[in-house]
């Protein structure tokens, strides 16, 4: 089982290295957040205990029955799945960052939590390249407007845009919604908005993240790859029904 792990790490590095080389783009530009949904915090700490120091959670139930666990050094914690403004203090108490922001007003009710406990938290927008009904993210059209907003409020820091890649068979596709993200973050970086400087790009899982390296991305998010299949489909985390529609 160990070895298993110890194993698919070692592949997964090796991925990661060989797609720098080829991009022409150093190693450390390159950050491997493991994507840790429905793992249990035994098999992450394995992961841990190898060095890796970056996790990302989907539930704030998992983040919080998981986070206690681990030793030090404990993980920086992202948290990337879908948050419903109820578990906003929840995830506060567990994330580092967020990077799933995805409309203002949950941004609005996360800064006046964050001003209420006088802290401040790292966001990412997420954003919805690939246009599918299913995912969420805020529409490419609407980043930049939604970028600026969330600039103004002063509990958040915005660092960078996350985006999950189309599921296709076709990696030019694919290509296209990591170009997608890129772009966008030129645009926004040229706009020179007070106090925002996008550096990150959370892009690529265990299919494409060959692809998301070439187009840029500066951390990528992998779960199957390193721990195994998951019991639960995707759609679970990802869209949960998504008749979640927020004022
Ligand atoms: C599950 C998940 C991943 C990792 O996906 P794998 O295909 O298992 O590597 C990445 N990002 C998000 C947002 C996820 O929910």
């Amino acid at each position: 089982m160990e070895s298993t792990i110890q194993g698919n790490l070692a592949h997964i590095k090796g991925r990661i290295q060989e797609a720098c080389l080829k991009a022409h783009r150093n190693r450390d530009e390159v950050r491997l957040l493991l994507a840790t949904k429905t793992v249990d915090a035994e098999r992450v700490q394995q992961v841990l205990d190898l060095g890796e120091n970056l996790i990302g959670e989907n539930k704030v139930q998992e983040l919080k029955e998981k986070c206690p666990i681990y030793k030090d050094p404990i993980p920086e914690v992202h948290f990337i799945g879908h948050l419903q403004s109820n578990k906003i203090k929840e995830v506060i108490k567990w994330a580092d960052c967020i990077e799933s922001i995805d409309r203002l007003s949950l941004a609005e009710k996360l800064n006046n939590r964050l001003e209420f406990e006088q802290k401040k938290i790292d966001v990412f927008i997420q954003v919805n390249t690939s246009y599918e009904e299913s995912k969420f993210g805020v529409a490419p059209e609407k980043a930049i407007d939604l970028i600026r907003s969330v600039s103004n409020l002063k509990n958040l820091n915005i660092k960078g845009l996350m985006t999950i890649g189309l599921f296709s068979a076709e990696p030019e596709k694919v290509r296209k919604c990591f170009q997608l993200l890129k772009k966008i973050q030129s645009e926004a970086n040229a706009l020179k908005i007070p106090g925002v400087s996008l550096n990150e790009l959370s892009m690529g899982m265990s299919g494409d993240l060959e692809i998301a390296i070439e187009e840029g991305a500066t951390i990528v998010r992998v779960g199957t790859a390193i721990f195994g299949q998951r019991i639960y489909p995707d759609s679970y985390y990802w869209n949960e029904g998504k008749p979640v529609t927020e004022a």
